[in-house]
């Protein structure tokens, strides 16, 4: 078996209210955060009736980065496709895409397999299945007895579904990834029970996805200055502003849960940096 050790809950003030951050980027060096509760089911499957795995999606995923660390761990080759690279990336190899490809990734431009083989597992974008139920309840159960109320920005919104799916206390998230409808449906996709679904809030102007905002910039800074804390750059800018203008909806304490993905703002630096110049 392989286990996830349990992650810490740490105490911050931010723009003066408390918080409780759940440091569950810590899980594990090598997933990413949230990636390693949602492939957690695949770490203990037996995988000698698979010689590799497939996904698709960005070149910069925190996902891609993680499922090159379960391939690796299990021995079995991992082909990615993607629509499209930035030639600067193939050029520059930096964050999730070169630590990807040290680890063996096999990556192809062009659409993804129509049919998979018997002997190739497919892992969806973003890892937007039914199997991350299984690490994520792990997860719910660490939190279960705290009196909070729970906030987690979210991509596929798999993680902050199944984290409500198994929780009484309210989780509350952001569409980072297109819209609040197109969130929705995601729900809808992995559980019919809306009574089971996250509350998403959102803001009135609409920020897109892998974009670079000066605003989300000021805020990580604005983070790292007052808790000491690295947090992300796609996700997690988005989540702290959405807090910070629904402050007044909270009932109790804001647990945040802290997903990872610091790879990531490797590549995401530079940008920032080139922006600057
Ligand atoms: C993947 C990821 C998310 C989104 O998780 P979903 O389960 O797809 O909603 C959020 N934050 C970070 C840092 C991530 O890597």
């Amino acid at each position: 078996m392989i286990e996830i050790k349990k992650t810490p809950v740490e105490k911050v003030t931010f723009d003066g209210f408390n918080y409780l951050i759940k440091r569950d980027d810590l899980s594990d060096s090598r997933f990413s955060g949230n990636k390693a509760r949602k492939l957690y089911y695949f770490l203990n499957l037996d995988f000698k009736n698979f010689k590799k795995i497939i996904s698709h999606g960005s070149p910069q995923s925190n996902a891609m980065y993680s499922i090159s660390h379960l391939a690796k761990i299990k021995g079995v080759g991992f082909e990615y496709f993607v629509d499209h690279i930035a030639s600067y990336l193939e050029q520059n190899p930096c964050g999730n895409y070169k630590y990807a490809k040290e680890n063996g990734m096999k990556i192809t431009v062009g659409d993804f397999p129509k049919s998979i083989k018997d002997d190739e597992l497919f892992i969806p974008e973003g890892g937007h299945f039914a199997q991350a139920e299984v690490g994520v309840k792990i997860l719910a159960d660490e939190i279960r007895d705290m009196d909070v109320d729970i906030f987690l920005p979210s991509g596929t919104g798999t993680t902050a579904l199944y984290l409500q799916k198994h929780l009484k206390q309210k989780v509350y998230t952001c569409a980072c990834v297109g819209d609040a409808n197109y969130l929705k449906k995601q729900f809808f996709q992995l559980e019919k029970d809306e009574a089971l679904h996250p509350t998403i809030l959102s803001l009135s102007k609409k920020y897109h996805f892998g974009k670079i905002y000066c605003e989300f910039f000021e805020i990580w800074v604005k983070l790292k200055d007052e808790t000491g804390i690295e947090f992300e750059l796609l996700y997690d800018p988005l989540g702290w502003m959405n807090i910070q203008k629904h402050q007044v909806h909270f009932q109790k304490e804001i647990l945040y849960i802290h997903q990872g993905g610091l790879i990531g703002n490797e590549s995401m630096l530079l940008r920032y940096e080139r922006l600057n110049k």
